[in-house]
């Protein structure tokens, strides 16, 4: 699905110091949270902002991912740790679903 071999490859070239990586990818977040305002047309979104959302949580990505790279960490051990964290997220949203069948049906006397 994502081409990590391009971006590792382009990581490996990359002379970037650690610390520009980490705070660059910061940079994209922020920049994706502007789109995100503008998509979401809120009041608060910036006027020089552009709705492009795609492009930027993109950018969030490949950041992440050089950072990660550039640390040191093999695809594979991302790939485990990115199934870890979804496992997680599942048991969280399988524990909130419960919770609300559970509120749902609470006034069912037993
Ligand atoms: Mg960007």
């Amino acid at each position: 699905m994502i081409n990590t071999q391009a971006i590792r490859h382009l990581s490996d070239l990359d002379t970037t110091p650690f610390m520009n990586r980490v705070v660059k990818s910061q940079e994209e977040l922020g920049e994706m949270a502007a789109a995100a305002l503008v998509a979401a047309a809120s009041p608060n979104a910036s006027a020089s902002a552009d709705d492009n959302l795609l492009e930027e949580a993109t950018d969030v990505v490949i950041c992440a991912l050089d950072v990660l790279f550039a640390a040191g960490y093999q695809e594979s051990q991302i790939v485990q740790m990115i199934d870890t964290k979804c496992r997680k997220w599942a048991r969280k949203q399988n524990a909130l679903n419960a919770l609300k069948v559970e509120r749902q049906f609470s006034f069912v006397k037993r």
